[in-house]
């Protein structure tokens, strides 16, 4: 059939994946059109995710930084919060960003198409354009023709069934809209993301429930990590509900009334001025006519890919959220790279060993590679390095020595398997771990180099040289 447009590489969806897998095809000399229904790149990460997450975390830091001074001797009294100027900082920082990608677009030539897209055969696609900010479709609709695909088409935030259509039960990008500060709110799962909101909200005055399913908050990290942060925040939760389940919901005048059953479920419902859904993300793959193109979709949603992200289909590509776990924006970069170099006959493979997470939470939570728990899950003998704060002369004049640094060292090679941080600015810290474990170091490698003091850094230095059993700065 005929086509508007014809191209080397079609990109489907703006995310960290697709605008960086568009980015470079455009660099390795392709002609490149990115097709995204929102008004603006960056897709969830920019719009409505990692970004506008942390510009109200960040300001949730501040606040409860200086909320303690008193006691250093200097007072701010309350705070006094004007929602529209905190909405409007917030997006303010994500039209920096999401600005900063449209102009990176032009420079490159890549021709982005408004609408929403879908396969009709594996050489077509077809564009409904939409417009506005609820992606409304006008009836206009185009054609690309590609030589070649990628698919970036990311994930949407899982709903319960059950769950009433009412404006106060939302998903993250209903809370991040933070329309008001409600008094009671619920938490429906413990993840990074309900809780990263949950401090959020917190901060700025809301009573805060959460209820998950499992026996811990933060899956996947180290409990002694998480008791760190949990010790601390104790104080924004009226009530942690685990191994409990959400059985029912209702809308009522006085709130969202919710039922739960469980282990420690409340026998009476409980009322929400606001409900949160953060119960997971389910990847687009169903919503795209993958078919049409003779791509393989699996039953949850997912796109089955190769090292090198291809799809049963050779010609095209799947990379980010619409390819699995973990749903994180650097590794849909990476593997949007690796996509975009393999379509240009590079020999690129996904061969990242460790993925870090974070949570950014107050204090955050950050671990990578291996941890103890796994560790002992596999049986792999390790030798390990714990870093108090306690200790660090930095942490303790920034009057957060809550923290430790932990680095997982193989007993038997000395390398670096794996480690995890609790404390300010984790997250940051945790990237040398990563590197380490990406270059193979061991705890010698890790204790010589030089970190600057005072510094958190120097916890990681601290950490294996307590590994070691060389440390010579805690008793
Ligand atoms: P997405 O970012 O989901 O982008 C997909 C894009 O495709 C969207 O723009 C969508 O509109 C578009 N699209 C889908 N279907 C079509 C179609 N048919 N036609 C046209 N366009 C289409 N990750 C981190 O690493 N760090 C964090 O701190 C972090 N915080 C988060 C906080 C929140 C509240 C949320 C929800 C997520 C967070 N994440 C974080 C996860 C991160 O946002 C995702 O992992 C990342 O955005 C995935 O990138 P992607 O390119 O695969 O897909």
């Amino acid at each position: 059939g005929g086509a508007d447009l014809e191209c080397d590489m079609l990109v489907l969806g703006a995310g960290p994946g697709g605008y960086s897998a568009a980015f470079r095809a455009a660099d390795l000399g392709m002609k490149v059109v990115l097709v995204e229904r929102y008004a603006t790149l960056g897709g969830v990460c920019l719009n409505v995710g990692c970004i506008p997450s942390k510009a109200l975390l960040h300001v949730a830091a501040v606040m409860d930084e200086v909320s303690h001074f008193d006691t250093l001797g200097i007072s701010y009294g309350k705070p006094k919060i004007e929602l529209d100027k905190l909405r409007a900082h917030k997006g303010k920082v994500v039209g920096k960003l999401t600005g900063g990608l449209s102009a990176m677009a032009k420079m490159r030539k890549v021709t982005v198409v408004r609408g929403s897209g879908r396969f009709v055969d594996p050489h077509h696609l077809e564009v409904e354009e939409t417009s506005g900010e609820g992606q409304q479709a006008t009836g206009k609709k185009q054609t690309v023709k590609f030589r070649n695909a990628i698919i970036a088409a990311g994930s949407q935030a899982v709903s319960l069934p059950f769950m009433p259509k009412d404006p106060r039960v939302v998903d993250s990008t209903g809370a991040l809209e933070l329309a008001s500060i409600p008094k009671r709110m619920l938490i429906l799962g413990g993840g990074i993301i309900g809780l990263e909101m949950g401090t959020v909200y917190s901060t700025l005055g809301s009573r805060l429930d959460v209820v998950e399913m499992l026996d811990g908050l933060m899956q996947g990290a180290d409990r002694d990590l998480v008791r760190v942060w949990q010790k601390m925040n104790a104080p924004r939760f009226d009530n942690i509900m685990l191994k409990t389940k959400t059985v029912g919901a209702e809308a009522t005048k006085g709130g969202i009334l919710v039922r739960f059953e469980g282990e420690q479920a409340p026998k009476e419902p409980q009322v929400y001025d606001l409900v949160l859904q953060a119960v997971g993300r389910s990847p687009n793959g169903a919503k795209i006519g993958a078919d049409k193109a003779g791509v393989i979709v699996g039953e949850r949603g997912y796109i089955p890919v190769d090292i090198q992200m291809r799809t049963n289909v050779p010609h095209i590509f799947a990379i980010g959220d619409i390819v699995g776990q973990p749903m994180l924006a650097h590794k849909a970069v990476h593997e949007a790279h690796v996509a975009a170099e393999a379509a240009a006959g590079e020999k690129s493979t996904f061969n990242a060993r460790v993925i870090p997470s974070v949570a950014y939470t107050d204090p955050e939570v950050a671990w990578v590679g291996l941890t103890e728990e796994q560790a002992k899950a596999q049986g792999l003998a390790i030798k390990k390095g714990m870093f108090p704060w306690t200790a660090s002369g930095r942490a303790i004049a920034n009057t957060r020595d809550e923290g430790f640094t932990k680095l997982l060292f193989d007993a038997e090679t000395h390398r670096i398997v794996g480690g995890g941080i609790v404390g300010t600015h984790a997250g940051d810290l945790i990237s040398e771990v990563a590197l380490a474990i990406e270059m193979g170091a061991d705890e010698v490698d890790v204790g010589k180099t030089i970190h600057p003091h005072p510094t958190l850094g120097e916890s990681v230095g601290m950490a294996a040289e307590i590994a070691h059993g060389t440390c010579t700065d805690v008793p």
